[in-house]
C-alpha cells in the first residue's frame, strides 16, 4: 500500500522546509503480504490490488526472466523494472 508519511526531521525553515516540505509528505510503500517497507520499487499483484515486495511476489505467483522468458525456481534477481534469472544475470555480467 501506498502511504504518505511524515519524514521531516525538522529541517531549518532556511533550508526551505515550510508546510510544503517534500520530505513531510514521502511517499513510502509498504507490502501488503509481509508488512515490510518496500526500499526500492515495488511490484503490484497481478490483480493490481495489492503493493508487494519481490518477496512476497515470489511466493504469490512463478516470476518469469524478462530475459530469457523461462520461469524462475531459484533465486530472482532485478536489474532496473527487469525480473532476470541468474543464468541471465551471469551472461550480463559477463558482457558488462
Ligand atoms: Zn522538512
Ligand atoms: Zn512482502
Ligand atoms: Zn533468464
Amino acid at each position: 500500500m501506498l502511504r504518505y508519511e511524515n519524514h521531516c526531521v525538522g529541517c531549518a525553515s532556511s533550508l526551505g522546509c515550510s508546510s510544503t516540505c517534500r520530505l513531510r509528505h514521502l511517499p513510502v510503500y509498504y507490502c501488503d503480504d509481509c508488512g515490510d517497507l518496500i526500499e526500492e520499487g515495488h511490484f503490484t499483484s497481478p490483480d493490481g490490488e495489492k503493493d508487494l515486495c519481490l518477496d512476497c511476489l515470489m511466493e504469490e505467483n512463478k516470476l518469469v526472466c524478462d530475459n530469457c522468458g523461462k520461469e524462475i525456481d531459484g533465486e530472482a534477481f532485478r536489474d532496473g523494472s527487469d525480473v532476470l534469472c541468474l543464468e541471465c544475470l551471469c551472461e550480463f555480467y559477463k558482457k558488462r
